[in-house]
């Protein structure tokens, strides 16, 4: 009895959503211009990133036709006879019908919020409830006065919207940008383009590198049963890339007791770092390394019970917690452990 109601529960919730996705209402396939009542649900405003996700993926509906924008927000894209009409973003067709004004139209709801409209078609090749994809073939474009286009408008909440904003109307190119519709009195929606986020840019030349990129803390530095851990052991797997972790001067590489096989590395902002345990060392003494080149490749020679790097900070010869440089979660510098001088970072004393 109660698996059968959990079962009725699920295909009604199934049924539901498939509704709400690919069904509209009598009104909606009538109504070209019509206010979608779950756009502003939540909130009197929203943005679409045309820069990234899914709108991304963007066709101009007649891509070799010559736009023209109007003054009442609908663009005439001239073409030639036979051309396909292609939806411009991914959606559902809400409408697909003949209208007395717009001969036959078809309108597509989109997953942004946006609705494209496609008048003036010769044929729709879709109906009402259709999922149709960006650069689909929705319609073959219609001929008025011996004219060949297609009429096509952008909507948001059944207004139409300055289209110039979404694409130019030269290039056909979508602006990748952000862009924010604001709910206004009389179901009338704002748009504007919201400035473009700052990206901080990294430096041309990444001055620092973590040095096993991707490990995980298997051990931290400190007391270990009665003696003390002198660094912090990564694993990822076997004979990966160790990379030097700051620009310096390779002054050992060898075996080294229970190290295994050793980098050493002396660096001019004050550290000097070991790399051990590693199955093969790819520097020798004297050689000048960049950080993020690659030293040596990890393994398990020395005291080791399992293939890892032991990573060791030192200065003036004494074993400093990695942690205090490096953010072992994040695999990030700690920046706030150096000081930026003319010429580089170096360690705070
Ligand atoms: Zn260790």
């Amino acid at each position: 009895m109660k698996t059968r109601q959990i079962v009725l529960t699920l295909i009604a919730m199934i049924a539901l959503s498939a509704c709400a996705q690919t069904q509209f209402t009598a009104l909606e396939q009538q109504q070209i211009s019509i206010e979608d009542p779950t756009l502003f649900e939540k909130s009197d405003a929203f943005t679409v990133d045309f820069a990234s996700g899914r709108d991304k993926d963007y066709c101009f509906p007649l891509p070799v036709g010559k736009a023209k924008l109007m003054s009442d927000y609908n663009v005439e894209i001239e073409t030639t006879r036979g051309d396909a009409v292609k939806s411009m973003f991914a959606g559902v067709v809400r409408l697909s019908r003949h209208s007395a004004t717009n001969g036959n139209v078809i309108v597509v709801r989109h997953p942004n919020g946006l609705e494209t409209v496609y008048g003036n078609n010769a044929e729709n090749l879709v109906k009402s409830g259709d999922k149709v994809k960006a650069g689909q073939t929705i319609a073959i474009v219609g001929t008025e006065k011996g004219r060949t286009f297609c009429r096509f408008a952008i909507m948001v909440n059944g207004s139409r919207i300055n289209p110039s904003i979404i694409f130019s109307l030269e290039s056909h190119r979508l602006r990748q940008q952000l862009v924010l519709f604001q709910k206004t009195a009389n179901w009338k929606v704002n748009v504007s383009v919201m400035k473009e986020p700052v990206v901080e840019k990294p430096e041309s030349v990444q001055w620092w590198a973590y040095p096993l990129p991707g490990a995980k803390v298997i051990s931290p530095y400190g007391k270990r049963g009665g003696r003390r851990h002198t660094g912090v052991d990564l694993k990822t797997t076997n004979r990966d890339n160790i990379l030097a972790a700051f620009d310096g001067e390779v002054v050992y590489s060898g075996v080294y007791s229970g190290y295994g096989n050793l980098v050493r590395i002396r660096h001019d902002n004050g550290l000097e770092t070991y790399y051990s345990h590693n199955s093969k060392n790819l520097v020798k003494v004297g050689d000048q390394v960049k950080a993020g080149d690659v030293i040596a490749l990890t393994g398990q020679t020395g005291r080791a019970t399992t293939p890892h790097l032991h990573f060791e900070t030192r200065v003036g010869g004494q074993p400093v917690n990695p942690n205090t440089y490096f953010d072992h979660q994040t695999h990030t510098i700690r920046l706030e452990a150096f000081n930026k001088k003319r010429d580089g970072y170096v360690i705070k004393r």
